[in-house]
């Protein structure tokens, strides 16, 4: 780091600086994590400069016989964090995971089943201002509106009516565990593909937390960021039987050259991962969730659902009378940085919304308790409730950080 500040220092400050933002403020958003200093230095390595198109053995530059190794090991313990029979660790994002698992499995024009963006589903899942929603014929289900559930009766209606060639389950704002067993019911009852998207809970998969799609799904998608804790990127996880049309899909149909210095760090994640430490780094992940979202809820700001079983919880506002985006706007006066989020059958827009989205990914990282997290459900709905107040609301926030800062030194 001192090298690059002394050769652009204008760059560097920018590190600086968002260093000082998330040691400043406490992070609630729940895709967001702190990755470990092992992860960093992978990223940070001479890996970045190989090309290295194709896979491991099978490559079309030469000298790859290095790299060849970070991306067996990320292969490897990605079958074995995660059973499953088939790993490519080479997506970009989530959003090249999913564009590649589509482009794997349907034709332009295909037909598929996705939860609806406004219920909690991503835009890959077939919004019309995406690839998905415009390259294929997307037919969206969505939550109760009396339990807030995903409503299976509905998925399976709609399977049988359009015949989907593949149906997605997973999303990106679902607080609760999707019933992997019951989609994949309805996906062979109708001849189709079962794709999870597990990019939000596949970290408290990995940890044992929460029970894994793999089992259940033709094919994963997930993102290595998130809960998980890795690099920013996305893999692949698929049957036997899938492998070759995963891999062709990703290079050379989606992508070019593997980012080989985040395929690196994708392995060092997915070894951290293994360890006992991750397991319960993911129990206290929900417990934590569980606490915070109790906490609002006692505090008139409903979590939608009633509650939470992952990482996140959604809350709907409409108790307290402030729109999401005005929420978001509040919290970050206070130091608190958390985003504003649709609820189901949200009556506001999404630049509006009748919502916010919470996540304990990161302050589990930085060694918060659920005790903590009931204090951070008071201070933001102080912070929400009472924009007066913000300065008092940092004060408590800046002593929660002194003792559980994340990144002591600034490699
Ligand atoms: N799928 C789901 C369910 C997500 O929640 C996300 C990101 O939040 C993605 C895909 C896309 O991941 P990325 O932002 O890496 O493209």
């Amino acid at each position: 780091f001192g090298l690059l500040r002394r050769q652009d220092p204008e760059l560097a400050q920018v590190l600086l600086d968002e260093l000082e933002r998330v040691r400043g403020g406490i992070q609630l958003i729940a895709s967001e994590n702190f990755t470990s200093p092992a992860v960093l230095a992978a990223l940070g390595s001479t890996l970045t400069n190989k090309y290295a198109e194709g896979y491991p053995g099978r490559r079309y530059y030469g000298g790859c016989e290095v790299v060849d190794r970070a991306e067996r090991l990320a292969i490897e313990r990605a079958c074995r964090l995660f059973g499953a029979e088939h790993a490519n660790v080479q997506p970009h994002s989530g959003a090249s995971a999913n564009l590649a698992a589509y482009a794997a499995l349907l034709q332009p024009g295909d037909t598929m089943l996705a939860m609806a963006l406004p219920h909690g589903g991503h835009l890959t899942h077939g919004s019309k201002v995406n690839f998905s929603g415009r390259w294929f014929d997307v037919v969206p289900y969505g939550v109760r509106r009396d339990s807030e559930l995903i409503d299976y009766d509905e998925v399976r209606d709609l399977a049988l009516r359009h015949q989907p060639k593949l149906i997605v389950c997973g999303a990106t704002a679902y607080p609760r565990l999707i019933d992997f067993a019951a989609f994949r019911g309805i996906a062979d009852d109708v001849g189709a593909w079962l794709l999870a998207d597990v990019a939000h809970p596949i970290g408290l998969m990995a940890g044992g937390a929460i029970p894994s799609a793999v089992p259940y799904a033709d094919v994963v998608t997930f993102t290595t960021h998130k809960a998980l804790r890795g690099p920013r990127g996305g893999a692949i996880l698929c049957t036997r039987e899938l492998a070759a049309r995963i891999d062709r899909a990703v290079f050379p149909f989606v992508q070019g050259g593997p980012l080989m210095h985040v395929v690196a760090a994708k392995a060092v994640a997915f070894g951290e991962a293994m360890r006992p430490e991750f397991a319960g780094y993911t129990r206290k992940v929900i417990a934590n969730a569980q606490a915070l979202a109790e906490a609002l809820d006692a505090e008139g700001m409903r979590a939608v659902s009633g509650g939470t079983d992952t990482h996140l919880a959604l809350i709907d506002l409409r108790g307290v009378g402030v729109p999401g985006v005005e929420a978001e706007r509040r919290c970050a006066a206070a130091g608190i940085t958390l985003n504003r989020n649709v609820i189901p059958y949200d009556p506001e827009p999404a630049a509006v919304t009748s919502g916010i989205r919470v996540g304990t990914p990161c302050v589990t990282t930085q060694g918060m308790g659920p005790e903590d997290l009931k204090e951070l459900g008071s201070l933001v709905a102080r912070a929400v409730r009472d924009p007066g107040g913000a300065e008092e609301v940092r004060a408590r926030v800046t002593a929660l950080l002194a003792i559980h800062q994340p990144y002591l030194s600034e490699f």
